[in-house]
């Protein structure tokens, strides 16, 4: 017997994305890494939200189970009103597909294939009739109109990346996640990147969560979340470069003092 398709959840259909009481622990030899410790947050249609926290403080991890790319321990995700643990495998990675972009630091295109077969790759895998007139005009928005038949080692580092956002973007998703995309390129890359993804929110409605460890890159988002230690601990509206810088070195002190405290 096929299971129903998964629920639309009325209350979390008010939000792009919602997260309630998410945990991910990983089990090592002779400890448990609490990589997410019970996050909890809600973010409007439209949105632009970045993420800031140190090196190891969940903020991969926090995308990977909002993405439905990785399943929390515990708690539940919803994205567009949809919760990602319900229903089978191939439900969920065909809602997926769909509905969220994913955009990596390091690019992660497929080296074999041309610009246009990695930006159309998405369409093909949810078995999507490719539209190739939506796609080489996905990729003139990017600034690509003219590779479409390179290769990815044929275009530099910020150029792979306006592929991998293209990529993120030519099926329609209605939240974009993006882990540090600027992490690998040059400052002038890095402006380009910024301004592609800040168009994808500001004038196609999408909603945008980034990772970034740049105040300025930050302050471009509505609102900037702060994670320490798998947790929520901060939370930014309206950030300028100076305020995203203050509250980050506030709460490094911080929690650099609870660990003292804690022992840990
Ligand atoms: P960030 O992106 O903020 O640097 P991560 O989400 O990558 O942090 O990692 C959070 C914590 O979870 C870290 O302590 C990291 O070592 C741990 N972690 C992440 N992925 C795994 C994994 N696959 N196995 C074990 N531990 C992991
Ligand atoms: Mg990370």
């Amino acid at each position: 017997m096929s299971q129903p398709p998964p629920a639309v959840d009325p209350l979390g259909s008010g939000h792009a994305l919602r997260l309630d009481a998410v945990t991910k622990h990983y089990a090592s030899p002779g400890s448990l890494v609490r990589a997410l410790d019970g996050v909890s947050l809600a973010l409007d249609h439209g949105s632009f939200t970045a993420v800031m926290g140190p090196s190891g403080s969940g903020k991969s991890t926090l995308l990977q189970c909002a993405a439905g790319l990785d399943s929390p321990s515990s708690g539940r995700v919803f994205v567009d009103g949809v919760e990602m643990s319900d229903g089978t495998e191939t439900q969920l990675t065909t809602f997926r597909r769909g509905r969220i972009g994913f955009v990596f630091q390091h690019f992660n295109l497929l080296p074999t294939l041309t610009v246009l077969q990695n930006t159309t790759l998405p369409l093909r895998l949810a078995g999507k009739r490719v539209n190739r007139a939506q796609a080489v005009e996905t990729l003139e928005r990017v600034g690509l109109g003219g590779r479409l038949d390179h290769l990815p080692s044929q275009l530099s580092g910020g150029q792979q990346q306006r592929v991998a956002i293209a990529r993120a973007l030519v099926a329609g998703p209605r939240v974009v996640f993006a882990d540090e995309p600027t992490g690998a390129l040059d400052t002038r890359s890095a402006r380009e990147v910024l301004a592609l993804l800040q168009e994808a929110v500001r004038i196609d409605g999408r909603t945008l969560v980034m990772v970034t460890h740049d105040p300025v890159a930050a302050a471009h988002a509505d609102q900037v979340l702060f994670l320490a230690d798998g947790r929520l601990v901060g939370r930014l509206d309206r950030p300028t470069a100076a305020t995203v810088a203050d509250t980050m070195t506030r709460l490094t002190d911080e929690v650099g003092d609870r660990r003292v405290t804690e022992g840990v």
